[in-house]
């Protein structure tokens, strides 16, 4: 039986793939096995994910291929929840529940860039945890975003692909300007200094 808080520290950084790598937009495979392997990849995901200052890290972005994500991500209540959730699937709200909010949302994996995607104000993520069991997540404000975000990862489904061909490029050009300040291996060395001369 392994605790949330024996995952929440002393995993190593680990580099977070980018839009474009094959395994981003690949769905995942159930992950089968709970053993010392998949507690070690958990480890080392925290603390990619607190390295890289993310809310939610999904196992495609740490190049792994198995259906699993950590969070750590504040609420609508400005309470933060962290855990795991592996093999899970998003229910979300239909009908006069169903209301969408368009803010701004980002991923680790184009680092740097921002745009406002429209999603249910909240969502219910079940699947279970590091130990196989049960789990049932009720996600409100950015950690209903974060739940639908790392989920769609799982599928193969980058936050690029729900914007319109226009919202994409604006995107890419907002990450074209700031991704000298990540080197490739990022979250591993890390972000360099913003240069006021590249924004003149
Ligand atoms: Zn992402």
């Amino acid at each position: 039986m392994v605790e949330l808080k024996d995952l929440l520290t002393g995993g190593h950084t680990r580099r977070v793939t980018r839009w474009g790598e094959p395994v981003l937009h690949t769905p995942t495979q159930p992950v089968t096995a709970f053993d010392d392997e998949l507690h070690s990849l958990l480890q080392d995901m925290f603390t990619t994910m607190a390295t890289a200052e993310g809310v939610g890290l999904a196992s495609t972005q740490v190049d792994d291929n198995r259906s699993l994500f950590v969070f750590c991500c504040p609420d609508e209540n400005d309470e933060v929840q962290a855990g795991v959730v592996i093999n899970p699937t998003v229910i979300l709200p239909e009908g006069r529940a169903r209301e969408l909010v368009a803010d701004e949302e980002g991923c680790l994996s184009l680092p740097g860039a921002y745009s406002p995607i429209a999603r249910p104000d909240h969502a219910i993520c079940r699947g279970v945890d590091q130990n196989g069991d049960p789990v049932e997540i009720l996600g409100t404000g950015l950690l209903a975003r974060c739940l639908q975000h790392e989920t769609d990862h799982l599928s193969g489904i980058v936050c690029g692909d729900r914007l319109s061909s226009r919202a994409r490029r604006k995107l890419y050009a907002d990450h074209d300007a700031v991704a000298y300040r990540y080197p490739d291996d990022w979250p591993i060395s890390p972000k360099k200094d913003f240069d006021p001369t590249r924004h003149a």
